[in-house]
């Protein structure tokens, strides 16, 4: 009876040191995976709106044109405002 409860103690131990090994294990993933936030290449590159000469984030931006041609706009309005003077 007191080895029966020895090697349950026993058990009990390598599961919280198995279990402990793998929160570490799984928390160093998470780590190492985390994307840095705001520095996305691209995404978050400033961008000149042409009509109005503001300032703005590449994705929120509203883009019109495809390739080296590519203008990005604050608004609609603004993209419209470029479309008709060009
Ligand atoms: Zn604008």
């Amino acid at each position: 009876m007191i080895r029966f409860l020895a090697l349950s103690i026993l058990v009990f131990l390598i599961f919280l040191i198995v279990r402990s090994t793998l929160n570490a294990f799984v928390a160093g993933l998470r780590g190492a995976s985390r994307p840095v936030p705001g520095r996305r290449a691209g995404t978050d590159e400033l961008v000149k709106d042409p009509v109005c000469e503001t300032y703005i984030p590449r994705r929120k931006a509203i883009s019109r044109g495809s390739g080296s041609a590519t203008r990005y706009f604050c608004s609609a309005a603004c993209a419209d405002r470029y479309a008709a003077r060009s």
